[in-house]
């Protein structure tokens, strides 16, 4: 039998173990079986890491840098995620059951992501004031806020890691990463790569632990300026909670209960791959899950009929295995509690199409099938609730209005995808969608050059993208006094 891997926190560029030895054992999800230990951070271990990230922040080399050697720095480290990718796909989808076709471009796009910063490092200028007032000289300057406590869930841990790290680095932060007690080992191989490329001890550190002590100690913690999370509602209103007393700038991306509009005139055949994507890819643990499926009446039998077909015949097994197209879900819990509220949902009066229980011959792992259900109206759990599985709720709607009704009656406004072939009213549509990502005969397509982030319950502020890294910095105005005559009266404000 061979050892179970153990895992250290890298902290201060260090490889150390959590205080007291402090272990968790991580599950791999295709089998149910525990395959490593992971240190389990608490307070003095997250003390430990946002102290080093505020000494890297003040003092040693990393403040001295220009912002053109820290961009070379995260070239080096894409450079290394790139290269590792296979090894960095194959840890993810042990600890995650994500499968490896997806971890693999998923990684091997996140470098781009840290290319893209990279370059972004030395092109945020601030600006010459053409003030209003006499022999005064005013600029401005954008500075880095200083630690970021960087907090992810566990679906998509490089990528979510990239969209964090990338912005805060290029502007000059340090960074205490914390990954999720889910499945945090990727992000450790992350850490090695860190090392790698050289950046200073204490620049980025990468813990985890569970929810409390370690993510509240860390997003609660006085020396933290900036916290960037993505994770679900629940934990996001902890948070808030937790920067209270630091009024630490915040982040938030969660989830979603996003519509895929489907309209008669739309291409059945990219309408059909669009829903699959956005349901069925990552077996449905996606932030952005299209699981409102919205069907012009005409069309809704032809569209379910080949989406029912395309869900049975997927490939569902082991997420290591290239040929598999569903991999498991990434937690027991998950599994659950995906199962119950199906089952609460039939029971309400939805009707089953295809799925609805784990899938047959597979007698281990968190394994869910494919579910499509058939709902009469909203008022469901299956369309009220994100689920963060692969449970596809459809709804038929007539006429534009009421499509555009029924995509806004959500609390949530993360993503949403509308099929027609019709210009004139993809653009109608497109404006009186409330979601922060609206993607037009395609869906789940990101790009480190596009903003992505929701609003409603599905948080606020913005990754990727340009606009992105200014959420790093601050503004610093800078007022200078050209002329040699005393300071005019103190007691009025000039
Ligand atoms: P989660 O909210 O349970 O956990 C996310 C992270 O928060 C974990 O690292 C966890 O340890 C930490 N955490 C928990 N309690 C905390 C506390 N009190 N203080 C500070 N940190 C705390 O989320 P999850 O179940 O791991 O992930 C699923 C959720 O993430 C879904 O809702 C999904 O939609 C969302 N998500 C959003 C996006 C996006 O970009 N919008 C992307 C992926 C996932």
């Amino acid at each position: 039998m061979t050892e179970m891997p153990t895992y250290q926190l890298f902290i201060d560029g260090t490889w150390c173990d959590a205080e007291g030895g402090a272990l968790f054992e991580s599950i791999d999800p295709a089998t149910g079986v525990s395959w490593a230990r992971m240190p389990a951070a608490g307070e003095a271990d997250v003390n430990r890491a946002v102290s080093a990230a505020a000494r890297a922040f003040e003092a040693g080399p990393w403040p001295r840098m220009t912002a053109t050697q820290r961009g070379r720095l995260l070239s080096r480290l894409a450079d290394l995620v790139a290269d590792r990718a296979k090894l960095l796909a194959e840890i993810e989808t042990r600890d995650t059951g994500k499968i490896i076709r997806e971890t693999q471009s998923q990684i091997a796009y996140a470098a781009d992501y840290y290319r893209y910063f990279a370059g972004l490092a030395d092109k945020i200028e601030g600006a010459t004031l053409p003030i209003d007032k006499v022999d005064l000289e005013v600029f401005t300057k954008r500075e880095p806020l200083g630690v970021v406590a960087a907090v992810v869930p566990w679906n998509s841990q490089q990528f979510l890691a990239a969209v964090k790290l990338g912005p805060a680095l290029a502007m000059g932060n340090t960074v205490v990463l914390k990954a999720s007690e889910v499945a945090p080992a990727p992000l450790f191989e992350f850490a090695r790569l860190v090392e790698e490329a050289g950046f200073p001890a204490g620049v980025v550190n990468v813990i985890t632990g569970f929810g409390e002590p370690c993510g509240r100690a860390l997003t609660s913690h006085p020396k933290v300026a900036r916290v960037a999370f993505t994770g679900g509602p629940d934990t996001a209103r902890e948070i808030v909670r937790n920067t209270a007393d630091n009024f630490a700038v915040t982040s938030l991306e969660l989830g979603g209960k996003s519509p895929i509009l489907v309209f008669a005139d739309s291409d059945l055949e990219s309408a059909t791959n669009g829903v699959l994507a956005g349901n069925f890819g990552a077996s449905g643990q996606s932030c952005v899950a299209g699981s409102r499926l919205l069907v012009e009446r005409s069309i809704r039998d032809a569209l379910v009929e080949r989406l029912v077909e395309r869900a049975a015949a997927i490939r569902i097994g082991d997420p290591l295995d290239e040929s598999t197209e569903m991999g498991p879900l990434a937690t027991s819990d998950q599994l659950e509690k995906i199962d119950q509220v199906v089952s609460a949902s039939v029971a309400a009066g939805c009707r089953c199409l295809s799925g609805g229980a784990p899938p047959d011959g597979l007698k281990r792992g968190f394994y869910y099938a494919p579910t499509i259900l058939d709902c009469p109206g909203r008022d469901f759990p299956c369309v009220e609730e994100e689920l963060f599985g692969p449970v596809l709720s459809v709804l038929a709607f007539d006429g534009e209005d009421q499509a555009i009704e029924l995509a806004n009656a959500t609390r949530f406004g993360l993503a949403a995808g509308v099929f027609t072939r019709d210009l004139a009213r993809a653009h109608r549509v497109v404006n009186q969608l409330r979601a922060g990502i609206v993607w037009v005969n395609t869906y789940r397509a990101v790009s480190p050059i596009a903003p992505f982030g929701g609003f409603g319950q599905s948080g606020y502020g913005r990754e990727a993208g340009f606009e992105s890294a200014l959420e790093y910095t601050r503004t610093k105005t800078i007022w200078i006094n050209t002329s040699n005559a005393p300071v005019p009266d103190p007691f009025v404000m000039r």
